[in-house]
């Protein structure tokens, strides 16, 4: 059962309980592709999986850089193409120069038209406000050895202990321990007790956290702290009737998890390939492949004289620990998966759950996909190829990318993995299905809702 019922039915979650009984929780939302935070984030925040927004995995390898892009994975993962630009990365080159401009973040469009947005501890935090680091000493190091000392972001924005729009007395939070969610708490509730936000984007990271270190079955604490901090909001509002009066709630997760049991590297498959293995130790104009992998999700980048997507995809195919693999052939999107092949392309007679529309031809099974009348779904894929085809179209993905088999975990670039805890990032159902819960708004959502459709919620919320 997933860890939001268990929680719910063991009484570890009142608040978010009270929130479902005076609005309505939809079933089957459906994350991106790959499940994975930073893309996940950008998608509630620019309502585009990464073919709008850009962001295609928690690490990717930069083209015009030629190096890889590292959000996280692991702290050695970070030391791959070195610290220094892993924080930079993470924080202000994923907002400022890899998030799509094309695309307005809800903080951007919410100013725009003249309100007030607030971020507490969102990575995908792009606004029009210019913001010093918040302490001044960290400011001066930052300058010193080159790493960013300001960012743009809403007027009101919180960032751990890097960006404070205002002093709330919350708590310290270096991001460990398990201080993120009780800092926001504290951070949420001054801003609800001044009316101090039009529209606020509260991120509550920990039961992830959580997730990662115990496995899925062993977070329900994680959920009791959560569910602690948005009640914090509420009573600041003077409780829950009075609260609701002033907001509408929408409460969306970016991603499932599931229970990681075994590491699987996709190197050794690959060795008699000249491998980049980033631009300290290896040259990409000699490397033929570079391979981006962290936690259940991973692509395949062609370098230089390179074997052809089919060929590489065909190599992931016989190992144990790839669930499916996915690449572009002749304007088809080709899924191999369990021995077969799916073709795909949009447009077409058949239609998905969200009204998209497409031809599908090969090895149906190989999705699960089952079609009902013109209409294709698949309950161990979901929106499989919305979110296939929309990875596959983000100009940073990889030729080839693939997903993990049921309880594996690639190992990322530093070697790491959380074998024995939690892992996201696959295509498949419990890394992929979300709860949603709107109380206040008015949601048409299609059959099966996505985490990009939050985007659209709080725009016709606002009028915007
Ligand atoms: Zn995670």
């Amino acid at each position: 059962m997933p860890l939001l019922d268990r929680a719910l039915a063991a009484g570890h979650a009142p608040t978010i309980a009270s929130l479902i009984e005076r609005g309505a929780r939809h079933n089957d939302c459906v994350s991106s592709f790959p499940s994975l935070t930073p893309v996940c984030l950008s998608a509630i925040a620019t309502g585009r999986h990464p073919d709008g927004s850009f962001i295609p995995g928690l690490t990717w390898y930069r083209r015009g850089e030629r190096r890889f892009v590292e959000y996280g994975s692991s702290f050695q993962a970070t030391l791959v193409e070195g610290a220094h630009i892993a924080i930079n990365d993470a924080i202000l080159n994923l907002n400022h120069l890899h998030l799509s401009q094309s695309e307005r973040t809800l903080f951007e469009v919410v100013e725009d038209a003249g309100l007030i947005a607030a971020s507490i501890n969102y990575f995908v935090f792009r606004g029009r406000v210019r913001h010093s680091l918040k302490h001044r000493p960290v400011g001066a190091l930052a300058r010193r050895i080159g790493v960013f000392d300001a960012a743009y972001g809403p007027s009101r924005f919180f960032f751990g202990e890097l960006f404070a729009s205002d002093r709330t007395g919350g708590p310290p939070n270096l991001g460990v321990h398990a201080a993120n969610d009780d800092q926001a708490a504290a951070i949420g509730r001054w801003l609800v007790a001044r009316d101090g936000f039009d529209f606020l984007l509260y991120y509550l990271p920990d039961v992830d956290a959580a997730q990662h270190r115990v496995g899925p079955d062993g977070a329900l604490a994680a959920v009791t702290v959560a569910d602690r901090a948005i009640a914090q909001l509420i009573e600041a509002g003077g409780g829950i009737d009075p609260f609701l009066e002033r907001h509408a709630v929408v409460l969306v997760a970016d991603h499932g998890q599931t229970a990681a049991v075994e590491a699987c590297d996709v190197r050794p498959a690959l060795d008699d390939l000249r491998l980049f293995a980033g631009s300290l130790r290896s040259d990409p104009a000699t490397s033929q492949v570079a391979v981006a992998t962290s936690n259940r999700f991973g692509m395949l980048y062609r370098l230089s004289g390179a074997p052809t997507a089919r060929d590489l995809a065909g190599r992931l195919g016989v190992i144990d620990g790839v669930d499916l693999a996915a690449y572009i052939d002749d304007d088809d999107i080709v899924v191999e998966c369990g021995g077969g092949e799916v073709r795909v392309c949009p447009g077409g007679a058949l239609r998905d759950r969200r009204g998209n529309r497409w031809t599908v031809t090969g090895d149906l099974e190989a999705l699960e996909l089952e079609r009902d009348g013109d209409v294709l779904r698949s309950g161990r894929y979901p929106n499989a190829l919305e979110r296939i085809a929309c990875l596959l179209a983000c100009v940073n993905a990889g030729e080839v990318v693939f997903s993990a088999a049921p309880g594996v975990e690639f190992v990322d670039g530093g070697g790491s993995h959380h074998v024995g805890g939690g892992s996201h990032g696959s295509l498949a159902a419990d890394d992929s299905l979300v709860p949603l819960i709107t109380v206040g708004l008015d949601p048409r959502l299609p059959d099966e809702p996505s985490i990009t459709d939050v985007y659209g919620l709080v725009r016709h919320h606002f009028g915007l």
